[in-house]
């Protein structure tokens, strides 16, 4: 499946409250899971999103979901800050990456080929806009903050990727 990626518009985002933009090419992405249940159809991807949406923006007070983007179970990649725009998920590297996370809870299971092959998708996509930096370095959150996410069977699957800090 080619590269899909669901506007805000089509997913029904609220607006974020607040943009604060990044002026150029980032060198970071942080790989997350978003730790709640794992969606199948789009239709629960998106309930899904929105009530993400709904936790991050009224219960956590940041201006909007938290990240760039947002890989569901049904293969797609959801917009979520989109690119350009400084996100809320891993602090210190807010203004430096984009952050991309995978609906669900990836601690014992890793997400389906469909959702890494999205992933993956994305990131190249990322880089041949001029949004990431080709030299960019992959990480998973735990490397960059206290947190068990993305979980140990992602973070172990993301350890092969391109762009892990020692490949
Ligand atoms: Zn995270």
């Amino acid at each position: 499946m080619p590269l899909e990626i669901v506007s805000r518009k089509e997913w029904g985002a609220n607006p974020p409250k607040f943009v604060k933009k990044v002026g150029k090419a980032v060198n970071f992405v942080i790989i997350h899971h978003t730790a709640t249940p794992q969606c199948d159809t789009t239709e629960q991807c998106i309930a899904s999103l929105s009530s993400i949406q709904k936790v991050h923006q009224n219960t956590n007070g940041w201006s909007d979901i938290g990240y760039n983007f947002i890989v569901g179970g049904d293969g797609k990649v959801y917009e979520g800050r989109g690119f350009n725009v400084i996100g809320g998920h891993a602090s210190q590297f807010n203004a430096k990456s984009i952050g991309i996370s995978l609906i669900g809870n990836w601690n014992d299971a890793v997400p389906g080929q469909n959702m890494l092959r999205a992933t993956q998708e994305i990131i190249d996509f990322a880089v041949e806009e001029g949004h990431l930096a080709s030299n960019y370095q992959l990480h998973g959150h735990r490397q960059v903050s206290q947190i068990l996410c993305p979980g140990n069977a992602l973070f172990n699957e993301i350890k092969d990727w391109p762009h892990f800090p020692g490949k």
